[in-house]
C-alpha cells in the first residue's frame, strides 16, 4: 500500500537520549528544557523571531485570533474575518470556534491562494482580520494583502500550516502579517507528532499569547487574562529536535521526488502556480485533472493499485454546512472538484514514484 502521506520517524537512538534526559529530569510539560531549545533552534532555523511552541496548529490559530483581539464583538455583532474557502477546514473552524463569521471571497485560478481582489468588497464594520493561506506553501500576495489591511486597519493571521520553511524575497514567508501559524502534526513536513507554533511580528503579542496559553497566569499568584491550556510538552519538543536534525535530508528527499512528478507528468494535468519570488518546501504534489470524473476515476483506478490519492482539499470550505449557508465560490468549487494529491513523503522510492507517474499518464 502506498499512502498519500506517511509521518517521517527520526533516528530512535537519538530520541531515546532525549528521553533518558526528561527521564532524569521529571519535567514533562510547561514550558520545560527541551521547548525553550526547539523554541530557539527553530527561530535560528526558520530565520524568525517571537515563535510561541504550542500544543497544534488549531489552537495555534486560535491564540493568534485571541492575542490580536480579533474575536472582539463590534457593534454589539459577531466580529468577521476574511478568508479562503480553499483550505484545511481548520482554517475557517477555528474563526468560528473563537465566535468569529468566517466570510470567504474567492481564490487564484493559478495560484489557488486566496484573490487579493476580492477582499475588499467582502469588508464590513464587523470585519477585523483577513486570514488567508499559503497553499501547499505557495505564498500568497503579501504585499497586496498587506496594503489592504493597512487601509482598513485590519489584522493579517497567516495560516502558514503548509509553509514550512518556505521563503519569499530571500526572507521567512513566515515574516509577513501580524502573525503567522505552523501545524507541526505528524503528516506536516516537520513535525512534532502534535504541536504547532505562532510566528508574531511583536514581542508584545508573543508575551500576551505565552499567557493565553498558560490558562491566562500571568504569575503564580496572578490570572490576568482568560486563558486556555494549548502548552507543548516535552516528548513532543524531544521529537521535533531529532526531526529538525534530519530536516534538511527530509526536504532533499521531498524535493527529488517532486521534480519526478513534475518532470514526467503529461499535458491534460494542471499544476500549481508557484509565486516566482519563493523557495518550495515540495510539501505537497497535488494535480488538477480535466474534469471531476477523470479526478475520481483516476483516484479509484491508483486505489485498486493499492496506491492512495487524496482529494485535498475538497469540499470548497463555502460548502460545508457548519458555515451556514453561503454564495458558492465558483473557482474555488471548480478546483477543489478536479483536484488530488499524489503520495508525496521521504521513504517514497524513486521506482514507486515512477511507477505512479506511468499508471497517472495511461
Ligand atoms: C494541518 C492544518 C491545520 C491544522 O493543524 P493541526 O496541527 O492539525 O491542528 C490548519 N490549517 C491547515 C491549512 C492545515 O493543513
Amino acid at each position: 500500500m502506498i499512502p498519500v502521506t506517511k509521518p517521517y520517524l527520526p533516528s530512535r537512538e537519538k530520541l531515546e537520549d532525549y528521553v533518558d534526559g526528561i527521564y532524569e529530569r521529571k519535567w514533562l510539560t510547561n514550558n520545560g528544557p527541551l521547548v525553550q531549545e526547539l523554541t530557539k533552534r527553530l527561530e535560528k532555523y526558520l530565520g524568525v523571531e517571537n515563535l510561541l511552541l504550542v500544543s497544534n496548529g488549531t489552537l495555534a490559530l486560535q491564540i493568534a485570533y485571541r492575542t490580536l483581539g480579533v474575536n472582539k464583538v463590534v457593534n454589539g455583532k459577531p466580529a468577521e474575518a476574511i478568508t479562503t474557502p480553499f483550505s484545511f477546514i481548520a482554517t475557517a473552524s477555528s474563526l468560528k470556534w473563537e465566535g468569529i463569521n468566517p466570510v470567504f471571497v474567492d481564490i487564484d485560478p493559478e495560484t489557488w491562494c486566496l484573490d487579493p481582489n476580492n477582499i475588499e468588497s467582502a469588508i464590513t464594520p464587523q470585519t477585523r482580520a483577513i486570514v488567508p493561506v499559503h497553499v501547499f506553501g505557495n505564498p500568497c500576495d503579501v504585499e497586496f494583502i498587506q496594503d489592504i489591511a493597512d487601509k482598513h486597519d485590519l489584522k493579517i493571521i497567516y495560516d502558514a500550516a503548509h509553509a514550512f520553511d518556505v521563503s519569499y524575497k530571500g526572507q521567512s514567508i513566515l515574516k509577513y502579517g501580524d502573525a503567522s501559524i505552523l501545524s507541526l502534526h505528524a503528516t506536516k513536513l516537520f513535525h512534532t507528532i502534535e504541536g504547532g507554533a505562532i510566528i508574531f511580528k511583536r514581542r508584545e503579542d508573543l508575551e500576551k499569547a505565552k499567557k493565553l496559553i498558560n490558562f491566562g497566569i500571568s504569575a503564580p499568584d496572578c490570572i490576568d487574562e482568560l486563558g486556555i491550556n494549548a502548552k507543548m510538552g516535552e516528548f513532543s519538543a524531544a521529537m521535533g529536535l531529532c526531526v529538525l536534525d534530519e530536516v534538511e535530508k527530509v526536504k532533499e528527499k521531498r524535493k527529488n521526488i517532486w521534480d519526478i512528478y513534475r518532470g514526467a507528468l503529461e499535458n491534460e494535468i494542471v499544476m500549481q502556480k508557484w509565486s516566482d519570488s519563493s523557495v518550495k518546501n515540495c510539501a505537497y504534489f497535488p494535480i488538477v485533472l480535466p474534469s471531476e470524473k477523470k479526478a475520481l476515476d483516476l483516484m479509484q483506478n491508483l486505489g485498486f493499485k493499492n496506491i492512495q490519492l487524496r482529494r485535498y482539499f475538497y469540499p470548497s470550505l463555502e460548502s460545508v454546512e457548519v458555515f451556514g449557508k453561503h454564495k458558492k465560490l465558483p473557482i474555488s468549487q471548480d478546483i477543489s472538484s478536479r483536484i488530488l494529491c499524489l503520495p508525496l513523503y521521504p521513504d517514497l522510492s524513486d521506482s514507486q514514484v515512477k511507477m505512479i507517474v506511468e499508471l497517472i499518464n495511461e
